[in-house]
């Protein structure tokens, strides 16, 4: 494995973005602390995204509304508008491009740059220019971090190091000193169930990280995935794994008037026409359809065998028959807060082909065949125009592009 002796890596995070792009596009929020929530109420709800001046009030990602006014008393809460920041992701894009090549979007608000000689030769000044061209196209309130490292996962930590609007160099030399302060769980990989373990195995600090070996890592993690952490963290040129794409799903946090069965149905109903649309768009198809509820004291969780499939007909006759097992299983007056529709188990359609020309059900086929036609009308749309059975958004709207930090929605994924 190859270990660069100077920074390669640029990783630039925008600063509580939805918070940031809210706060330039209404100018009655600026100066405010801010707190974005998933759907107008003011109650049972919380927090997807604050920005700089809620956050040093102690308003955290996830918390709920009423803490977050507890907190911050002066607080504004506004509802989220995923399609603005779509339209700020890729005009954002565009304006870092024209300072530096974008490698990979890693999510909507996170990209990753391979440095060029003149860039390694003077970072401040190419972080200068981002920033600037940022500040003097769209506007002061959406800043963004910048880590510059050997490999990606450096520039990751760096660009944590030092929010909002910072630059954080980290080179080789720099090496393990600089990361020694952080806490375990700053390192990006390193989740509850992870630090539970290392816990557990007396590695409780990053300098106790850092007198491990390769192999004992390996192990901690239960797979490979432990070693590259090792390589990483000491600024080897590990690659990103190729992540394969395990699923197909969509999940949403209810408004309190649709958390009954019914209402809660079709919300779950459209999401789950949006995962087998996107299945379809990236010619997937899927064994198992899953649906997660959540409750206020409880879980839910069930999953039905589909055989193969993409097709709205096929996914949503599987929610139905899930959402009749959890009726049995839960109190009549349950409520369902949030829920997670998920198609796995997947494989390309072109694996299939064996199967489309001599098993396959024919129904199936021209379930298949009416869904393409669907799709291409709403694609060409970028919303839905068409759908088999009634389309209601719940208020709030947005099925798809809900909670959208993991990837970055297409126009299609808004209502
Ligand atoms: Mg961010």
């Amino acid at each position: 494995m190859r270990k660069p002796d100077t920074i390669e890596r640029l990783f630039l995070d925008f600063d509580g973005f939805f918070a940031g792009v809210e706060e330039q596009a209404r100018p009655r929020l600026r100066g405010m602390p801010i707190g974005v929530t998933p759907f107008n109420t003011n109650t049972g709800t919380c927090v997807i995204a604050a920005n700089h001046r809620a956050k040093l009030k102690g308003v955290k990602t996830g918390m709920s509304v009423v803490d977050a006014r507890r907190a911050c008393p002066n607080i504004e809460l506004v509802a989220q508008s995923p399609d603005l920041y779509e339209r700020a992701h890729r005009k954002l894009c565009l304006l870092v491009e024209q300072e530096i090549p974008i490698d990979v979007i890693c999510s909507i608000d996170e990209m990753c740059c391979r440095l060029e000689p003149k860039d390694i030769a003077n970072p401040q000044a190419l972080s200068d220019r981002i920033k600037r061209r940022i500040r003097e196209n769209i506007g002061d309130y959406i800043t963004c971090s910048i880590g510059m490292a050997p490999n990606l996962q450096l520039a990751k930590i760096a660009a944590d190091m030092n929010k909002p609007d910072g630059l954080t160099i980290l080179r080789p030399e720099d090496l393990p000193d600089r990361l020694l302060t952080l806490p375990i769980s700053a390192l990006p990989g390193i989740g509850g169930r992870m630090k539970n373990r290392l816990m557990d195995a007396n590695i409780n600090t990053v300098e106790a990280l850092w007198r491990t070996q390769p192999k004992q890592l390996r192990a901690l993690w239960g797979n490979v995935t432990g070693e590259r952490f090792w390589y990483a963290l000491r600024g080897y040129d590990v690659q990103a794994e190729q992540t394969q794409r395990a699923m197909f799903g969509h999940g949403r946090v209810l408004p309190p008037e649709w958390r009954d069965f019914d209402n809660a149905f079709n919300a779950a109903r459209l999401l789950t026409i949006k995962a087998a649309r996107r299945l379809r768009g990236e010619a997937y198809l899927a064994n198992t359809f899953g649906l997660w509820l959540r409750l206020k004291d409880d879980r839910w969780f069930g999953e039905t065998h589909v055989g193969g499939a993409n097709d709205d007909q096929a996914a949503v006759k599987a929610l139905t028959t899930l959402w009749q097992k959890a009726k049995a299983d839960l109190p009549p007056s349950s409520r369902i807060k949030r829920l997670n529709v998920a198609l796995y188990h997947i494989r390309p359609v072109s694996a299939q082909q064996f199967d489309m020309f001599n098993q396959d059900d024919p129904m199936r086929r021209k379930w298949s065949s009416v869904c393409a036609a669907i799709d291409a009308v709403n694609k060409n749309n970028a919303k839905t125009l068409v759908s088999m059975g009634p389309w209601t958004p719940p208020p709030g709207g947005y099925a798809g592009g809900k909670i959208a930090f993991g990837r970055v929605p297409e126009m299609e994924d808004f209502w």
